[in-house]
């Protein structure tokens, strides 16, 4: 096996995969309706209930082809009654994006908007409940990837089913890599695509979630054709296959990474992130960076680091020269503040981490940005 470039992924996805993972795709040619595909489906659906350890009776993966943003939209379309309400708790771009969906569809929705920066007031997520007896689906993110904070989902799922609601989370930059307990966390239908926690390749997305309110949802209505959650879940429960042509390479990849995911286990792997997490923050504190999110409310898995006030600094400048030398760092999302982010996702460990910050001051040597860096303001 001929080793591949190694490229540290500082993104927040697509992650640093394997080369077992990469290779994994080279296979026989194979129609997808062939039994022997099926088979590998049924083991891979499987799979990706118990990493959030659900019940393999009362929980059912469903998958798709597609990215991550495919699933926000199979779960709002799909799973919200006639004559019923959306609330979509929003304190970041990717529940922004939630509430564009519902937009688009039409469907009926409060938009509950927090600061990027803050976790959401549980006492108005109750308020709102209250007063709209007519919500029927609750939805959040559980790592607002945009600035990397950490919701409450266990608490907010507690109060979307003390009022009757189903709780959808989009667990897109957590899933495989944070531990979640679908059933304890109050989580009625989470999400992911392999390219993330998984460390596979982009194309396959899914979501797990509740077998019973699944089914409850046949007669709902049919808002899309291609992307309805019952439509595939029932193709799948009835002949084992996904209802279009499945990403079959990506899942060949997706079966490699989760033997590597097993191989690894969850705890290991939440460690193994974690450190790549603190080594990220010791690298940029010793540069003298700031980040924008409580430490005590990050998800351990993205930073968020505010553009220093120095007239030379340029991220392009800075992202190409670390670019040109295998590592990625991304921009930020978040409307009100420049940022860039540092992700500790993907098949990467500390010592990737010590490589970059040796190539990301020189990149900042390199544009005569000072080390440590300048604020004008106070530290908040
Ligand atoms: C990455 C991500 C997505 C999916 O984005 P795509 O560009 O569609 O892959 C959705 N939600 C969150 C929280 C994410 O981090």
């Amino acid at each position: 096996m001929k080793t591949i470039k190694r490229n540290i992924l500082l993104n927040p996805g697509p992650s640093t995969t394997t080369d077992t993972v990469k290779y994994a795709q080279v296979v026989p040619d194979i129609c997808p309706r062939e039994k022997e595909f099926g088979g590998l489906m049924r083991g891979l659906r499987e799979d990706l209930v118990r990493i959030v350890h659900g019940d393999p009776e009362a929980y059912t993966a469903v998958l798709f082809c597609g990215s991550g943003t495919l699933n926000i939209d199979v779960c709002l379309n799909s799973l919200l009654p006639e004559g019923k309400k959306v609330l979509v708790v929003n304190n970041g771009a990717y529940s922004a994006r939630a509430v564009e969906i519902c937009e688009y569809y039409g469907l009926p929705h409060i938009d509950l908007r927090f600061a990027a920066d803050e976790r959401p007031d549980l006492e108005k997520v109750e308020q709102v409940l209250k007063e709209n007896p007519d919500i029927a689906l609750v939805h959040t993110t559980h790592n607002e990837t945009g600035t990397g904070i950490l919701n409450p989902v266990r608490e907010i799922g507690a109060l979307a089913h003390r009022y009757g609601a189903v709780f959808t989370v989009d667990t897109t930059s957590t899933y495989a890599m944070r531990p979640i307990h679908i059933r304890e966390d109050n989580i009625d239908f989470c999400m992911a695509s392999a390219q993330k926690g998984l460390m596979a390749m982009t194309g396959l997305s899914f979501v797990v979630g509740n077998r019973r309110l699944l089914e409850a949802s046949k007669d709902y209505p049919k808002r899309s054709y291609y992307c309805n959650l019952y439509l595939q879940y029932d193709y799948f429960e009835r002949t084992g296959e996904m209802h279009f042509t499945p990403p079959v390479q990506t899942i060949y990849a997706a079966l490699q990474a989760l033997k590597e995911y097993w191989a690894e286990g969850e705890e290991a792997k939440w460690e193994r992130h974690t450190r790549v997490f603190e080594a990220i923050h010791a690298g940029l504190a010793e540069l003298g960076f700031r980040d924008i999110i409580k430490r005590e409310w990050q998800a351990g898995l993205v930073v968020s680091v505010l553009y220093p006030d120095d007239p030379n600094w340029d991220f392009e400048k800075v992202h190409d020269y670390c670019y040109e030398r295998g590592f990625t760092i991304y921009p930020g999302k978040i409307s009100q503040m420049d940022t860039f982010r540092l992700c500790a996702l993907g098949a990467i460990d500390e010592p990737d981490i010590r490589d970059f910050f040796a190539v990301f001051r020189e990149a900042l040597e390199e544009n005569q940005i000072a080390v440590p860096v300048v604020y004008q303001k106070e530290e908040r």
